[in-house]
This record gives C-alpha cells, sequence and structure tokens, in this order.
C-alpha cells in the first residue's frame, strides 16, 4: 500500500529531474515537498542525495524542476520518491563547471549523470578533520632573491596577460626545455591573476613525483593556495572545495582532479607538462584533463597556459597554426643543456646492460664527487627466468604475456594483472632444474651497481620502491640531499626534479619503447629521452649517454640533439600520411570478454552495425582487430577504430549501439575511448 503522504502533491511540491551516476542515459524523477525550515527548494545545477534502486543512495545533479500537479504523484505506476536531501551551495555546479560537466558527457559520450563525481569530493559535507596526508619534507632550492625575466618569459608572461584582461579564453603555449624557467611564467601570470581578483587552478601530472613545484606554490602564495588529491581525507577535500567555493582559497594545485574544483571567478588554468598521460584518466568516467582545461577555460572565459618541453603533437600543431600563441624558451637561466653521447651497442661487451663507455663516465663522476640517473624502463632483476634446457619461460595464466622475474622477494610477475608466483625448482615443460634470467630491470641494475662500485650509495625509484605512502618523496628527499650518489629508475626518473649535484644520465636503452605496436610509440620514446637528458646540466655542462641498438633511429638522433621542433614536423608528416591524430580524431571501442567467442561474437557485430550507420564524411572504421594484448586479466580482448569526427549525436548514438550489443551478447563489455592515448 503507498504511503499516504505519496498520494497527492501538496502546495509547493516539486518535480525534480535528477542526473544519476549510473551507466543509463536518462535523467530519474524526485520530489520535493517544503518542510524544513532551513532548505531552499532545489534549483539546476544543485547536488542533490538521493534514493536509488532498493537500497542505494547517490549524488545527483539537478538537472530540472517544474511544479508538480495536484494528482502527480507517480511515473509508470510508481511512486515518485522523495530527494533526501539538497547539498549545500558550496557543492552547486554553477555557470562555467555545470556547462563543463555537460560538455564532457556531450564530447566523451557518457550519461550525464556519470561525470558528476569528477565534481565533488567523496563525502561532500565530511566535518571530520581525520589526518592530513604527509607532506612531503624537501629541500626547497627556489631562491628568495629577486626574480630577473628572461626576455623570453616576458613575453609569454605579457601574452598570457594581455588574454586575461580581454577577458576571453585563449590559449598560451610554452615549449620550453626543461629548466627554462615556464614555472616563473605560470607563477607570474597566476599572481598577476590573483591581484585581479580572479582565481586559478594550476595542474600537475602526478603530485608524489612533483613535490618541488608543489612546495614552490605554495611557498609563494600562502594561504589563499590549497592542493588537492586522492591522499587527503573526505574532511580535508571538504574543506578546500568548501573555502574555494567561498572565495578564501583562489588558487587549486593538483592532478587532473583539481580541474573541476569551485575556485569562483576563474582566470587562469595551468596546464604544466602537458603531454604526460597521466592527465588521461583511464577508468570510468575517461576523459582528458588537457582538453577538459581547455572546455573549462571557455566556459570561463579563462587563458590556459600549457607548459612542456615535448608539448603533444596536437598542442604543437595548434601552436604552429596560430590557433594557440606560441613561446619557445630556449636559454636556461642557469646551466646549459647537456652533450649527448650515443653509444652503439652492437658488438660491444655490455655485462648487465652497462657498455665500458658508461662506466667509466660513471666511475668519473662519483670520482669527481658528483651523482648520476641510470634510467631503464623495467622493473624486476629479468625479463623472464628462462630454462636453460629447453629455452621456455612462463607466461602469466590470464594474459598471455611473459612473467618478470623479481629476485627480493624471489617470485614471478605480472606486470599487467599483479599475478605473482613462487620463482620454479623445475621448469614446467622438460623438468630442467636450471634457469636463466634474461633480458635486464632495475633491480639487476642496482644489485650491477653495488657490485661494482662498492661503498657507493644506490637509490631505486620505481613501482616496487615506492609502494608504501611517502617513499617517493623520501626517496627523492635523499637523492636530493646528497645521501645517495646513484639513482637508478623506471620513467619516474624522467619527471621534473631538480637535482643540481647530477652530472651524469645514463640511458640504458634508448631504442626501447620504439616497437611498440602504437602510432604514438616515436612521440613517447622521443619524450622520454627528452626529458630523462633534461635532468642534467642544471648547473654545470653535464653528460648524457643514451646506449642504444639502433644509434641511427631518427628518434635516437633528434632526441640526442635536443631537436624537439625536427622531431614534431617529421612525425606530423606521418601522422598526416596515416590519417592519425592530429591529422585526424580518432575513437576506439574496446570490446572484451571472458569468452572467447563471445568477444569475437560481440566485435563483429558491433563493427558491422558502426560500418553501416556511420558512412560519409571524412570517417573510416577500422577493424576489428584483437587487441594489442589479445588476452589480460582472462579477458579475451578485441578492438574497433574510427577515424575522423563525430558529432556529439553520433557518439550518442555509438553509445547506444555498445549498450545494445552488451544487452543482447551476454558476458560482454563494450568500452568507448575517446581521443586514445595508447592503443592497447
Ligand atoms: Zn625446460
Ligand atoms: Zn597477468
Amino acid at each position: 500500500m503507498p504511503r499516504p503522504d505519496s498520494l497527492a502533491a501538496g502546495p509547493g511540491t516539486l518535480l525534480v529531474e535528477v542526473a544519476v551516476p549510473v551507466p543509463l542515459d536518462q535523467f530519474f524523477t524526485y520530489r520535493w515537498t517544503p518542510g524544513g525550515a532551513d532548505e531552499s527548494p532545489p534549483a539546476r545545477g544543485d547536488l542533490v542525495v538521493a534514493p536509488f534502486g532498493r537500497r542505494r543512495r547517490v549524488i545527483g545533479l539537478v538537472v530540472a524542476v517544474r511544479p508538480a500537479g495536484e494528482t502527480e504523484v507517480t511515473v509508470g505506476g510508481h511512486d515518485i520518491r522523495p530527494l533526501e536531501r539538497v547539498l549545500p551551495p558550496a557543492y552547486r555546479l554553477a555557470s562555467d563547471r555545470l556547462r563543463l560537466a555537460e560538455w564532457l558527457a556531450a564530447y566523451y559520450a557518457l550519461p550525464l549523470g556519470e561525470v558528476v563525481p569528477l565534481f565533488h569530493p567523496p563525502d561532500p559535507g565530511t566535518r571530520r578533520r581525520a589526518s592530513r596526508a604527509p607532506t612531503p619534507a624537501y629541500p626547497l632550492q627556489d631562491g628568495t632573491a629577486e626574480i630577473v625575466l628572461s626576455a623570453a618569459q616576458q613575453a609569454a608572461t605579457s601574452a598570457a596577460l594581455q588574454q586575461l584582461d580581454d577577458g576571453h579564453f585563449g590559449v598560451v603555449m610554452l615549449h620550453g626545455i626543461t629548466g627554462s624557467g615556464k614555472t616563473e611564467v605560470y607563477l607570474q601570470v597566476i599572481g598577476e591573476a590573483l591581484a585581479r581578483g580572479r582565481g586559478a587552478l594550476f595542474l600537475l601530472p602526478e603530485i608524489a613525483l612533483t613535490p618541488q613545484t608543489l612546495a614552490r606554490i605554495v611557498a609563494r602564495f600562502g594561504p589563499v593556495a590549497a592542493t588537492v588529491h586522492s591522499g587527503l581525507s573526505s574532511g580535508e577535500r571538504c574543506r578546500v572545495h568548501e573555502a574555494a567555493a567561498a572565495g578564501e582559497v583562489r588558487l587549486v594545485v593538483g592532478p587532473r582532479s583539481a580541474l573541476f574544483a569551485p575556485v569562483r571567478d576563474l582566470g587562469v588554468i595551468v596546464v604544466d607538462e602537458e603531454h604526460e598521460t597521466s592527465y588521461k584518466q583511464e577508468e570510468k568516467p575517461r576523459y582528458h584533463a588537457r582538453h577538459a582545461a581547455l572546455a573549462r577555460g571557455r566556459e570561463a572565459g579563462a587563458v590556459v597556459l600549457l607548459g612542456s618541453a615535448t608539448p603533444d603533437l596536437e598542442s604543437w600543431d595548434n601552436g604552429r597554426r596560430g590557433a594557440y600563441r606560441l613561446f619557445t624558451l630556449t636559454d636556461r637561466p642557469v646551466g646549459v643543456l647537456p652533450d649527448v653521447e650515443v653509444v652503439d651497442l652492437r658488438g660491444e661487451q655490455a655485462p648487465d646492460g652497462f657498455s665500458p663507455r658508461l662506466t667509466e663516465a660513471l666511475a668519473a663522476e662519483l670520482n669527481e664527487g658528483r651523482q648520476a640517473i641510470l634510467y631503464y624502463n623495467r622493473r624486476g632483476f629479468a625479463r623472464s627466468l628462462q630454462c636453460a634446457a629447453c629455452g621456455r619461460a612462463d607466461a602469466c595464466p590470464s594474459c598471455d604475456i611473459g612473467l618478470v622475474y623479481h629476485l627480493r622477494p624471489r617470485r614471478l610477475l605480472c606486470h599487467y594483472c599483479g599475478f605473482s608466483r613462487a620463482a620454479p625448482v623445475a621448469c614446467s615443460h622438460c623438468g630442467g632444474r636450471d634457469f636463466l634470467p634474461a633480458g635486464g630491470g632495475t633491480e639487476r641494475l642496482e644489485l650491477s651497481l653495488q657490485a661494482t662500485f662498492p661503498g657507493v650509495k644506490v637509490l631505486r625509484l620505481d613501482q616496487d620502491t615506492t609502494r608504501r605512502r611517502g617513499s617517493h618523496a623520501r626517496i627523492l628527499g635523499a637523492f636530493a640531499g646528497a645521501r645517495a650518489q646513484i639513482l637508478v629508475g623506471t620513467q619516474m626518473v624522467a619527471k621534473g626534479h631538480h637535482f643540481p649535484g647530477v652530472g651524469l644520465v645514463g640511458v640504458l636503452a634508448a631504442d626501447d619503447g620504439l616497437t611498440l605496436p602504437d602510432y604514438r610509440a616515436d612521440e613517447r620514446a622521443f619524450q622520454l629521452l627528452t626529458q630523462v637528458a633534461g635532468r642534467t646540466g642544471r648547473v654545470r655542462p653535464g653528460l648524457v649517454i643514451f646506449q642504444s641498438w639502433q644509434p641511427d633511429h631518427p628518434i635516437v638522433r633528434l632526441a640526442a640533439h635536443h631537436d624537439y621542433a625536427g622531431f614534431a614536423e617529421a612525425e606530423l608528416a606521418n601522422r598526416r600520411a596515416l590519417g592519425y591524430p592530429p591529422a585526424r580524431r580518432l575513437l576506439r571501442i574496446a570490446v572484451a570478454s571472458r569468452r572467447a567467442a563471445a568477444a569475437q561474437q560481440g566485435v563483429d557485430e558491433l563493427a558491422g552495425v558502426l560500418r553501416e550507420g556511420l558512412t560519409g564524411g571524412d570517417r573510416e572504421v577500422l577493424g576489428p582487430a584483437p587487441g594489442v594484448f589479445a588476452r589480460l586479466q582472462d579477458r579475451h580482448r578485441w578492438q574497433v577504430l574510427i577515424k575522423g569526427t563525430l558529432g556529439s549525436a553520433q557518439k550518442r548514438w555509438l553509445a547506444a549501439c555498445a549498450k545494445a550489443t552488451e544487452a543482447r551478447v551476454g558476458g560482454v563489455e563494450v568500452l568507448i575511448d575517446v581521443d586514445p592515448v595508447g592503443l592497447y
């Protein structure tokens, strides 16, 4: 029997359409009845707590409100359920944030409700002040001396300020080698924006890897600046959110999630290291924070500053075509670009991966009392543990990918799904008892260095040594404080640290990554080589050694000459010839299932429907093809690529086709990845 209070709508009762975070492309109707003395009626843009299903409560976004008719109390024979509560005004999505939410949903083919969680902390309104995440103790090397801008810094700053004063959206792109002073430009522009009463957002790729920049910003702007990231407690995140909404915090710094902070009168958005793939969120809701920053900048009439030593090719292309104002900072205010030597590994004796030249250079650096960074993009001890008798090595039972040998603890690990087991005593194929660790890894490098240079302190920075909270900062802090002479690690060592004591950077395998079956493989490889080479020469001339099996490969050569523009021109010509971004847009549809037959049936059906439905324009449907990793985490994977431009109506249709395939073929998951950053 229906509850008596739901039989008729009383005076003042409102019907509220709510976008709820569920994968359904529809809004849900709730009712709101005046009653609570302090509660004002919900309005478009408000966040509300609503019951959903039998016992769930969700946070949804109000999209429309209208007065209820007198007998209007059911929808499709069901009682319209009451809203539980309206969240305080600090959580309302006003103007630019509301339009950003709508843009995200349309652009990324998502139901509006699914983007709502981006716009609020996990438990809005939490009062409990739980423990603060440890602030990394990090030596601040940024001097407090009077700051004198170089001519290039001054020009970029003036352009951004002019844009700010014009009050229109615009993009200023800073292409600057590592150490060329991009951060100072950001800080100048932010300072001026704050002085004009405007707010600012500062996005960094990864908080844990950029403690210096973070410390520098907070030191410069004091209490009007705050950081948000997932390491903070709910209470702390709510406090920052509410302070930003109230206008007390006017600069929010953080990883991609900081983009959604309710900073008022937004004037500046900085996207530092804008080429970094960590700006792409790879779980639902999938979006790219750089692209979303441009959308928010447009909605807020703000200036967006993109900065990188190796800009994303799409950004670079926009810069050279004049869509963005492009500034190149070529000089290092302090230090010079390092010399890069390429060591040909063919025919070299390179025990444990070290050529005689690298070993000699390393010994010389250590003798001089300087530090060195060694980069190798594989963790573990060896790529595989091979049977000495039959040559075979074990693969992951769920991924069809070789297991990596780790020494401490002595186990075989799958780097894709986390599967692990003890290293075998006998070969599972032939029973042989002798094994050879084949290929290298950071763990092996560390041990080899300790053996070659006894008494020298070596630190390792990779996923294995940074599992514990705060361990990143501890390792980086110890190295910056010269409590170790060598830092060895994966691409984590390539990120923006400033170590004045580093005189040598060694890249163990410069051509690693060039063979990945992905149209971005060369771009990634070039970016990494350039970034890692930039870790030296900050104070005095440094030396970089690239060890390579393909010393004449254009990417290795261009990176050795610090020639970004040359790289970009060649690569853009490639992309145009092959029709890849930025020449044409790309959308990836991935189909996965535990059952091989279901995955294939699903992808075949879907590809057929898309081929028929997406004719015309510059569009092209490619595939289906097996994923680069055809089986991962026990799922068989296929993909379809769509090249060309899709409007939001077409994306919506695409999302509906994906849903229909999931409904028709049991056990199949379909995901839509707009502007994928990797094809795997
Ligand atoms: Zn064997
Ligand atoms: Zn696996």
